[in-house]
């Protein structure tokens, strides 16, 4: 064990530091290109089996405590990440190869969504109480109903490379899970061990100030899938938090449904995220709409969900003057350093595919970067060309997008239609593209989470009504949200009880007996 701020390479098991038996593992540090210490080791299946059933047993004793005590236990966990101080930004950056800037910022959003669940269940609504009275007179008597949501139970949490706080150890998915009474079994990104580490202990630490179960919380380290499919098969987990590839998120849905008792995933995974260039905004604002997408796509080096990654826009000469003007100030863009070397050598390949498609042109000269630097870049394509190839619209993660030259906007309509489940779709519109947007708004709603008029979709603000969330395979299940109040009902099942004398009814139910 090291010192306080140190890092160990302990996995987390029960409120107990403890060490993994298998394979070693480093972090890396992208932009030094180098293994940065101390080693962390791969857990073994019955340290796994050991943090499922200490969460397990830690779930009833849990999920019983006050929504007041639940409050304050997300508000403590968001004030021990601010109290590891700079050492858990150096990490991070170290390990990520994001600025500090961002960084502290996404440790602001993580506290931020911390309290926003705090608030939550301060209010107390989460719980979607329904009373239907006895109706003893009507025939056949309806009995007394009484609603409430409980928590479905432990929670494997698969942490994201691209937000090693936010949607990580202590992000969206572990603050939803705690506030809605469910134990979380964290597995950290083998990207970022020793900032998952840190807040760990954050955690830890406020599991026992606030004299919960230490079953309420583990996080499991190490490498290879073998963890996370022993972890997703357990018979503890009751439901699984995931951001990361397709082919992952894939793989987990597959392992959740062949269990003996199958349980929900939900898996965060692809998104293009289309914008719509309709025709009077790219006439009068070309060249702002490509600065701002242009910004936008290189944000951090484009390792965003929400990246836009396909952009529509009616032939003419508006659309050349805007092509040129956006791979101009991505032409001007410096390259960025990428988070781990698989996903910089996934970038490369992307866009080498990309650059090898029949009627698919370069706009800017792909340059090929052996270390985990990656240079925008930005490809055109036609309508036709884009129908007739579905590789056209995989997700490439980093800063590349494709634009596509329409005939008109029943052509933008029949790509909306064609296109998979997405995050996100935006409209850059002026007052004359009503119409336009009008008839493309059904294909949208039915395609995405959240449908944007005149912004950028990178910047997913945490707040009550936000969507984060999509039609597969942006998600594994569209029904939900992964960032905003909403994403509570990913872990909640509802109970009803039917003719409860009150003292064997839950606190919550009595308090809303009807006057
Ligand atoms: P990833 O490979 O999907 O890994 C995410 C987490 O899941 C890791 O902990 C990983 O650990 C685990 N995992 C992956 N496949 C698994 C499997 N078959 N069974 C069990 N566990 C599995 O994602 P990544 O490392 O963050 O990035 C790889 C690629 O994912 C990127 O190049 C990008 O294309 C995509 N990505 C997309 C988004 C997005 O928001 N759209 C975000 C991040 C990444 P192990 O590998 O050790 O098992």
């Amino acid at each position: 064990m090291s010192s306080i701020l140190g890092i160990s390479g302990d996995a987390y098991i029960d409120g107990k530091a403890v060490r993994g038996t298998q394979a070693s593992f480093q972090a890396f540090d992208p932009a030094q290109g180098v293994e940065i210490g101390p080693d962390f080791y791969t857990v073994d299946s019955s340290q796994i089996d050991q943090a499922c059933r200490a969460a397990q047993a830690a779930f009833d004793p849990y999920r019983a405590t006050s929504n007041a005590q639940r409050a304050d236990f997300l508000e403590a966990i968001g004030a021990q990440i601010l109290a590891l101080g700079d050492a858990l930004i150096v990490r991070a950056m170290a390990e990520s190869g994001l600025p500090r800037a961002r960084l502290e910022g996404e440790r602001g959003r993580t506290v931020a969504q911390l309290k926003l669940f705090a608030d939550l269940l301060r209010e107390g609504k989460w719980q979607d109480i329904r009373v239907d009275q006895a109706l003893p007179e009507r025939t056949p008597p309806r009995p007394e109903l009484r609603l409430r949501m409980i928590g479905l139970g432990p929670v494997a949490v698969f942490g994201a490379s691209n937000f090693p706080l936010a949607f990580s150890v202590a992000g969206g998915d572990t603050a939803a899970a705690l506030a809605a009474g469910c134990p979380v079994v964290a597995k950290a990104h083998p990207a970022h061990p020793g900032t998952s580490e840190l807040v760990a202990r954050a955690i830890v630490q406020a599991v026992a100030d606030c004299g919960l179960p230490a079953g309420v919380f583990s996080l499991l380290t190490g490498v290879g899938n073998a963890l996370g499919g022993e972890l997703v098969r357990h018979p503890a987990i009751q439901a699984v938090g995931f951001t990361g590839s397709r082919q992952g998120g894939v793989a987990l849905m597959a392992i959740a449904a062949a269990r003996p008792q199958p349980i929900p995933v939900y898996a965060e995974m692809s998104s293009i995220n289309p914008v719509f260039l309709l025709p009077q905004a790219l006439a009068a604002r070309g060249e702002s709409i490509a600065a701002g997408l242009a910004a936008s796509l290189t944000m951090g080096v484009g390792q965003f969900c929400t990246n836009p990654g396909l952009v529509l826009g009616l032939a003419g000469s508006h659309f050349e003057h805007f092509s040129f003007s956006l791979a101009k100030a991505l032409g001007a863009a410096p390259p960025g350093v990428m988070l781990t070397p698989g996903i910089a050598a996934n970038y490369q390949r992307g866009v080498a595919h990309l650059a090898s498609q029949d009627d698919v042109r370069a706009m800017l000269e792909p340059v090929a970067s052996d270390t985990c630097k990656a240079f925008p870049a930005v490809f055109r394509t036609t309508s036709a060309a884009f129908l007739a190839s579905a590789a056209l619209a995989d997700e490439v993660f980093g800063p590349v997008t494709l634009l596509v030259e329409c005939a008109d906007v029943d052509e933008m309509l029949t790509i909306a239609e064609q296109l998979e489940g997405q995050l996100t779709a935006t409209l850059q519109m002026d007052g004359g593209d009503l119409e336009a947007a009008r008839r493309l708004l059904p294909a949208l709603e039915r395609k995405v989470g959240r449908i944007l008029a005149n912004g950028y979709p990178t910047g997913v603000e945490v707040a009550s009504a936000m969507v984060h969330g999509g039609p597969y395979p942006a998600t594994s299940d569209g029904r939900s949200t992964s960032v905003g109040t909403a994403a509570i009902y990913r872990f909640l099942r509802p109970v009803c009880y039917q003719n409860f004398d009150l003292a064997l009814l839950p606190e919550a139910l009595r308090d809303n007996v009807p006057g």
